[in-house]
């Protein structure tokens, strides 16, 4: 039998040993399942997310969008684009929108303020991922409207983080989202499963982080390597490693918001489904346009890059109802108290 409590508990020595072996999974899968029925109910929610631009200043070693990448074509959409599709999507009856980008300067304090004050007057939940900003404008941001921010940690190893991202630190990118959490933002961060280097402890690393901050939302997927970065040759985060830690995260933070992630469904056809089923409550269609959709390229092998760009809705839909589960009717905000014991 596992211990419940230890895991909560975030013990670093039993998290290690339970991500060191496979021995529990099945039972680490089940419990995490009870506890996400238990804590945030049948409903899975919907976030449409808007890839609106894939220039980017950072060189996050593992990302296909990273600066010194000659190799993709760059876009960044026109506000009036951003705002239409959203307006679209706010047609399609979901919620909550995702704004995400590259770290791209062009999207400035003031643009993304109206793109926020524009948006809000569609009824939705307006997430932004728009990676590391001034505290100033996070803060001039809330006060628009924007209710929510992902920005993953990547990995809690500060060693790890090195590594991966030159001119950043884990210290400072800690900061950042403590600051996200203190404007009170809904703040999401999470992590990669199978980077270079890093160990079962690194990933206990990873919970015990995410239950420090407290994180109201959690995007865990695999690494996968891209050819066109320093990381073309290094071998990809694994299938049942990567459900694990979703499983884990859930048994952790059992509140949180947990999406099953795009990068899961791309290393498995059924990567998506398999997380819904073992603690993910949250999907995030893809409603960037085309044509810009395929140019949004973090790693090869993304899916969904359809020729009719609402296509997600409907899929994602039927993937919720075809494991017996709700599609979320709210916008999803985090379950603030605790709905059973
Ligand atoms: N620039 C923003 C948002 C876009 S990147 C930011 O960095 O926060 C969104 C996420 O894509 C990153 O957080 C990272 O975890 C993920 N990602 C990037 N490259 C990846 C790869 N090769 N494999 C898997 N996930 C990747
Ligand atoms: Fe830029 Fe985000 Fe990719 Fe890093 S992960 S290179 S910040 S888009």
């Amino acid at each position: 039998m596992i211990e419940v409590e230890r895991i909560q508990n975030v013990d670093l020595d039993y998290l290690t040993y339970l991500l060191n072996i496979s021995t529990h999974d099945e039972e680490i899968f089940r419990t995490a399942d009870e506890i996400r029925r238990r804590y945030v109910g049948e409903e899975i929610h919907l976030r449409a997310i808007i890839e609106f631009s894939n220039i980017c200043t950072q060189n996050c070693l593992y990302c296909g969008l990273r600066a010194e990448n000659k190799d993709i074509k760059r876009y960044r959409m026109p506000l009036e684009s951003i705002i239409e599709r959203a307006e679209l999507i706010s047609e399609l009856g979901i919620k909550t929108v995702v704004l995400q980008s590259g770290e791209d300067p062009y999207y400035t304090t003031e643009r993304v303020t109206q793109l926020i004050t524009e948006i809000r007057k569609f009824n939705l939940a307006i997430t932004l991922s728009i990676g590391e900003r001034k505290f100033e404008e996070y803060k001039i941001w809330k006060q628009a409207g924007a209710d929510r921010y992902l920005m993953r940690h990547e990995t809690a190893s500060p060693e790890l983080y090195a590594k991966l991202h030159p001119h950043d630190s884990f210290e400072n990118r800690k900061a950042h989202l403590l600051e996200l959490k203190r404007l009170g933002y809904e703040t999401g961060a999470g992590c990669m499963v199978g980077l270079p280097g890093q160990t079962p402890r690194d990933l206990a690393l990873d919970l015990a982080f995410l239950k420090e901050l407290d994180a109201d939302m959690i995007g865990i997927g695999p690494f996968i390597p891209n050819a066109d970065t320093p990381l073309a040759n290094e071998k990809g985060g694994d299938l049942q490693t990567t459900l694990k830690m979703v499983a884990l995260a859930r048994i952790v933070v059992p509140t949180a918001n947990i999406p099953a992630t795009t990068a899961l469904g791309s290393i498995h056809p059924l990567g998506r489904q398999l997380g819904m089923k073992y603690g993910a409550n949250v999907i995030m269609p893809n409603l960037t346009p085309n044509p810009y959709r395929p140019n949004y390229s973090l790693y090869p092998g993304k899916i969904c890059l359809f020729e009719k760009d609402t296509a997600c809705v409907e899929c994602t839909k039927n993937m919720i109802t075809g494991l017996g589960l709700k599609v979320g009717s709210g916008y999803g905000y985090r379950i603030e108290k605790v709905r059973a014991q």
